[in-house]
């Protein structure tokens, strides 16, 4: 026998308090269990319609092109922006984040023009200075993080959309870290693509990027289609646009797939179908608002718990997202001394941080299936021994004691 044998994977029981992955609802893993359906068998199509009209729902929209991308969330940005930006094309970018740094690396591949309306990591950008910036520059597109789990933020949405409508400009939103978490209002807010992923919030696994695009959108896109249609229905379209520089990530074609018209693209990933079908089944049957309320619960008692032990939370309160906190590191503390007692004492995975805030901070999610009272105890628990072993003066049982508060409403 040549190679080398290796034992069944049997992972530790960890519990991830970080800012993403979490921990996968049980339903959806035994989901990804069922068996394979060939991708254009009727059971198939089927699920994947229903998959669109529950993710309407989650994403609070009426938009027709409502689906999945498969990869990461990331592939869902990339898929959002190379096809509504053509090179040459002027993109607006809140420069507030790792994210935001993310959605320039991706437009500079493209060839867009880039401008970046940039703050200091942790604060936001108001409706009137977004609204100056895209009267000055006349972008294309304006692009930016709803939640970005680097600086534990969220950026307010309120008219946003609407606002970039009047001037004529396509919206594009990266949700990936709050969908699930707080309302992702699509339809509210008048944004013209909002992407995610199932494995912050949603309570699924990595590897399924989630994506809505509105109709003024699409039109737009499917004006750059070009002649790749062929191959099923005969026609040839020509455009006047620049073609989407790339094939997979090409959502005139992705949405043909997810049409009536099932034009063939790439073979549906069906496990993750099924994940993303049933995390969203989860979600809706809890109810929007119960979910964010106790993701809203989860992230307060981390919080308050925090304060009771004399830590300082990174951020500001208006601002905060409801399913990550930032905690400063304190002086003579090693932060990653910490995060290693957790994982090996307790089996708790905790985020250390990146840029500007590497070695500065902790985050610790409450997302998806772990935004729960005896996730959010033992988490605190464990930390707020481990911070005492480690020289703090802590006196035990504050932390608890202020998390119980929380979900007692006192
Ligand atoms: C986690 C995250 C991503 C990246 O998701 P991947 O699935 O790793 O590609 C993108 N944007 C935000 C805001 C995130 O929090």
């Amino acid at each position: 026998m040549t190679g080398t044998l290796f034992s069944q994977i049997n992972p530790p029981q960890r519990l991830l308090m970080g800012p993403g992955p979490s921990n996968t609802y049980p339903r959806v893993l035994r989901a990804m269990a069922a068996d394979m359906l060939g991708q254009f068998d009727p059971e198939m199509t089927s699920y994947m319609n229903e998959t669109m009209a529950l993710y309407r729902d989650v994403f609070m929209t009426k938009n027709q092109w409502t689906l999945l991308i498969n990869g990461t969330a990331r592939a869902a940005i990339e898929a959002a922006l190379v096809s509504l930006c053509e090179p040459g094309n002027k993109i607006l970018i809140i420069n507030n984040g790792r994210f935001g740094l993310l959605l320039s690396e991706i437009s500079e591949r493209i060839g867009a023009e880039i401008v970046t309306l940039d703050y200091p990591w942790g604060e936001v950008a108001s409706l009137e200075e977004i609204e100056q910036a895209i009267i000055k520059h006349e972008p294309h597109i304006f692009a930016c993080v709803h939640g970005d789990t680097s600086t534990t933020t969220a950026q307010p949405l309120d008219g946003v959309g609407e606002m970039c409508r009047k001037y004529n400009v396509y919206s594009y939103v990266d949700a990936t870290a709050t969908l699930g978490a707080m309302p992702v209002a699509t339809d509210q807010w008048g944004i013209d693509i909002i992407s995610a992923g199932l494995q912050k919030s949603m309570g699924g696994p990595p590897g399924c990027g989630l994506i809505t695009i509105s109709d003024r959108a699409a039109d737009f896109i499917f004006s750059r289609a070009h002649v790749e249609l062929g191959l099923q229905d005969g026609t040839q379209t020509q455009s006047q646009r620049s073609r989407i520089k790339s094939n997979y990530f090409d959502l005139a074609m992705i949405m043909n797939y997810w049409s009536e018209k099932r034009l063939n693209h790439h073979t549906e990933a069906t496990s993750m179908l099924y994940a993303a079908r049933e995390a969203a089944c989860i979600l809706l049957e809890e109810g929007l608002a119960n979910c964010f309320e106790r993701h809203r619960l989860a992230t307060t008692a981390i919080s308050e718990g925090a304060r009771a032990m004399g830590l300082t939370l990174f951020g500001h309160d208006a601002t905060r997202m409801y399913n990550v906190t930032g905690i400063y590191i304190p002086n003579h503390i090693d932060g990653e001394q910490i995060r290693a007692e957790m994982r090996n004492r307790f089996e708790i995975e905790i985020g250390s941080a990146f840029g500007p805030l590497k070695g500065k901070i902790w985050r610790i999610g409450t997302m998806g299936h772990n935004a729960r009272p005896h996730k959010v105890f033992h988490t605190l628990m464990a930390f707020e021994t481990v911070l005492r072993r480690a020289g703090l003066d802590i006196t035990p049982g504050k932390a608890i004691d202020a998390a119980f508060a929380v979900y007692e409403g006192k």
